[in-house]
């Protein structure tokens, strides 16, 4: 049978272009979703994600309370990491406005969820970030989360006070570590991004970010730089923060070990690697029902750059817009929108491997 996959081609690293901007078939959303769900799954190999959660009554997959809204306010940034499933980098230009900033910050004075959490690219580079944070930290939201890469701050001058900025707003930062090794942080990342990276750290502990006892939250965020799955999270944690300390005297508070799910870059690049077939079957086997009731898309809504929304930020990128009759912004009905089917295909099988995963780490 001839394979759907497109024809393996060895990458170079790092990428300096987005799938995008390299016209890669990949770039378009439905050509990754013919994938998923094809071949394997369409041969009958393995089996659909609907029917494993089927068995065990999940399926059709709904929302529990809202707790998290998640904004992705732009996918530029200013890496272009090899495992990306935003198909981030410099050359995207898809930016969040102030109007649409304006429609959202009417959601988070209003919502129920307890939790804002800022995505990109590097939010940092949309020109109204600061802007967002000031106005959206006056709604009081418990746990105000910014995802930062960390690179961002030590990438030019007009970004070196974030850490002041981040603590004015008490905001909680989360942000990729690949690892506490520089090989391992520059594969998958890029060359320079460790170093950066520690920098950028350093910069955070000495405004109180992450010191122990501290309420300036800092949290780490691991992911595999290579097609296999997270190891444990504690243990992790526990070599993160004994090497981190040791080697820079870093201090943070958690680790978040995050499966990489296969879409967009990290799709491309099981493809270029000749590996898709033996992650999904990995997925797959390491499928673990009690993760499906805590999946992220149960208490989450995904808006993106222009408003619309989603489950979450796996299906933001796939452009599965939420199955609801609100399905933008502008139409925002908490109530309307938490009653929906969740929309969900193979790549699902990536937040129930093993613990589970979610940008809040394991969920089992
Ligand atoms: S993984 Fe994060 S830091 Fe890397 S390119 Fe994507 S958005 Fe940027
Ligand atoms: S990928 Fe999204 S929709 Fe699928 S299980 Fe994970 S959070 Fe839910």
């Amino acid at each position: 049978m001839e394979s759907i996959l497109p024809k393996s081609k060895k990458v170079k690293k790092p990428m300096q272009k987005s799938l995008k901007a390299r016209d890669n078939e990949l770039a378009a959303t439905n050509r990754q979703l013919e994938i998923l769900e094809g071949g394997l799954f369409a041969e009958g190999e393995l089996p659909y994600f609907k029917d494993k959660i089927n068995k065990i009554g999940h399926f059709p997959l709904r929302p529990k309370k809202l707790e998290i809204l998640q904004i992705n306010v732009g996918y530029m940034c200013n890496q272009v990491c090899e495992h990306c499933h935003v198909d981030a980098g410099p050359d995207r230009k898809e930016i969040m406005t102030r109007d649409t900033m304006k429609q959202c910050l009417e959601v988070i004075k209003n919502t129920g969820a307890h939790t804002l959490d800022l995505t990109g690219g590097a939010p940092e580079m949309n020109p109204d970030f600061r802007w967002f944070v000031e106005e959206a930290a006056k709604a009081g939201i418990k746990d105000f989360i910014v995802r930062s890469n960390l690179t961002i701050i030590r990438a030019n001058k007009k970004y070196y006070d974030l850490p002041d900025f981040f603590k004015k707003h008490n905001v909680h930062v989360i942000s990729s570590m690949p690892h506490y090794t520089r090989g391992k942080t520059d594969k998958q990342r890029g060359d320079g991004v460790f170093d950066k990276s520690i920098k950028a750290l350093q910069e955070l502990n000495a405004r109180g970010y992450g010191m122990p006892g501290s309420d300036l939250r800092l949290d780490l965020v691991y992911n595999p730089s290579g097609a296999y799955l997270p190891g444990d999270q504690m243990a992790m944690e526990k070599d993160f923060k004994k090497a981190l300390d040791q080697d820079f005297g870093i201090q943070f508070h958690n680790l978040f070990a995050i499966t990489n799910l296969p879409i967009a870059r990290f799709l491309d690049y099981l493809i270029a690697s000749e590996n898709y077939e033996d992650y999904m079957y990995a997925l797959v086997e390491a499928y673990n029902p009690a993760a499906v009731a805590n999946v992220m898309c149960t208490n989450t809504i995904s808006i993106s750059w222009d408003g619309w929304l989603y489950d979450c930020d796996f299906n933001q990128m796939l452009d599965l817009k939420v199955a609801s009759k609100v399905k933008h912004i502008k139409d925002y009905n908490e109530d309307v929108l938490n009653d929906r089917n969740i929309i969900i295909s193979q790549h699902c099988y990536g937040c129930t491997a093993g613990a589970g995963s979610s940008c809040q780490g394991t969920v089992a």
